[in-house]
């Protein structure tokens, strides 16, 4: 649960009634519903890590697999001191919907450890995930449940984890996780694969709306791996990205900002702010900027309906997951401002993902043309149609994403039926 001035938001029950209303207008069977409004298995784990000052300290980590229907179940891992077992079932729940509207055979989970990574040494963080990944060796696999990257971890942690997985095996598992470094089996494209994702839907939606792509002005929220990357390639097809932030601040400049100045800025100084000449803005400033398209790229909940009136974007992409609260949604709704959801926008990254799996295991490895090519045909069959189903029935797009994940769980469910 996550305390937002005072108002406690249940993210999980959130997302049931968003289940509940959706399947209240198209006919997913009672059975689908039931299914999707909780979670197959939930593990929580407290482990004990050495630490570098001869101290034992506990952490606490979760690994929820929501659905696996439509094949293993796939999803992040997420290391962030405040993350909470409400939050991790919720994002799990979010893998199962994306990887269906997307369609690719999976199924939806999520990881994380409650921790702070930029406060561990480089060898606590190893003994940690290591330990993490033994705890979890049970219900992982590459047939089972494939974890990932998401917000706090690395293709380094991805590394760790698949080392550890097959040292208790006895050989080297490719397929036990995605996001890898490239010499481990890693894929070329996977890293900056979400925020191309993000691209790819910004470039289509736009369109769609009638927005011109060159000088379109853009604000984006968090840069990590998702915001970072979507703000340089827009930057790159001519957009003037206006304002960006992270945990510490943002910053702005109407006439642009050099997205690969500040690239290299975060990267040697951990944050955006202080960047050049630049005027500072709060996280608040930047989503109430007056601009084309905002990306909130960084964490849930964001948007709420205490901000959601503020917003001035004609177009917003979800690069994180879940960063608009249904109450939010139905503000910016009602202000007519088109918003590309979450399981469509950021699904780049566990689309990359699977290209990874399926080349693990083939010990096949294709080219980054050929990943940015499977990339952008996925990516645009799914917009296409998630959009096609909004205009014919009159729904947000997010309506449509769900509808037409729901409507592929529930085939898949009807074909499998319930065991026994
Ligand atoms: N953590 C990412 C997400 O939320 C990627 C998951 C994956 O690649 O399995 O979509």
């Amino acid at each position: 649960m996550v305390n937002l001035k005072m108002k406690t938001i249940d993210e999980f029950q959130d997302y049931q009634e968003r289940i509940d209303s959706i399947c209240g207008r198209t006919e997913v069977s009672q059975a689908c519903m039931a299914m999707l409004k909780e979670c197959r298995r939930e593990l929580c784990v407290n482990f004990p890590v050495k630490m570098d000052d001869g101290s034992v300290r506990v952490f606490t980590g979760y690994r929820v697999q929501h659905n696996d229907t439509r094949g293993p179940f796939k999803g992040g891992i997420r290391f962030h001191p405040d993350v909470n077992l409400n939050e991790v079932k919720t994002l799990a729940a979010l893998m199962t919907l994306k990887a269906a509207v997307v369609n690719i055979p999976y199924g939806g989970a999520k990881g994380a450890v409650v921790c702070d990574p930029k406060t561990l040494s480089i060898h606590e963080l190893e003994r940690m995930t290591r330990r993490y990944a033994s705890e979890m060796s049970n219900l992982i696999g590459p047939e089972r449940d494939i974890p990932a990257p998401d917000v706090g971890t690395n293709p380094q942690i991805m590394a760790w984890i698949m080392d550890t997985f097959s040292m208790n095996k006895g050989y080297s598992v490719l397929g036990v996780v995605t996001g890898k470094p490239i010499d481990v089996g890693g894929s070329l494209g996977r890293f900056e694969a979400t925020g191309r994702g993000c691209m790819i839907c910004t470039l289509l939606a736009a369109k769609h709306y009638g927005i011109a792509i060159p000088g379109a002005t853009v604000a984006v929220q968090g840069f990590g791996n998702v915001g970072g990357n979507l703000a340089r390639m827009l930057a790159q097809k001519g957009c003037k990205v206006i304002a960006v932030s992270d945990v510490m601040g943002g910053i702005c400049n109407p006439e642009g900002l050099d997205i690969d100045a500040l690239l290299q800025h975060s990267q040697q100084t951990g944050s955006v702010i202080n960047f050049k000449d630049n005027n500072s803005i709060t996280n608040d400033e930047l989503l109430a900027m007056e601009c084309d398209i905002l990306a909130p790229a960084a964490l849930e909940n964001t948007i709420h309906e205490d901000n959601a009136d503020t917003v001035k974007a004609r177009l917003i992409i979800e690069g994180a997951n879940g960063p608009i609260t249904p109450e939010a949604d139905e503000i910016l709704n009602d202000k007519g401002i088109l918003i590309v959801p979450d399981i469509l926008a950021n699904s780049g990254g566990v689309v990359v993902s699977y290209f990874e799996w399926v080349q693990g295991l083939q010990s096949f490895f294709w080219t980054e043309s050929q990943v940015n090519q499977q990339l952008e045909l996925v990516m645009s069959n799914a917009f296409t149609e998630v959009i096609k189903l909004s205009i014919e029935h009159k729904i947000t797009m997010r309506e449509a994403a769900y509808i037409l994940a729901m409507k592929r769980l529930d085939s898949a469910l009807r074909l499998r039926g319930i065991y026994p």
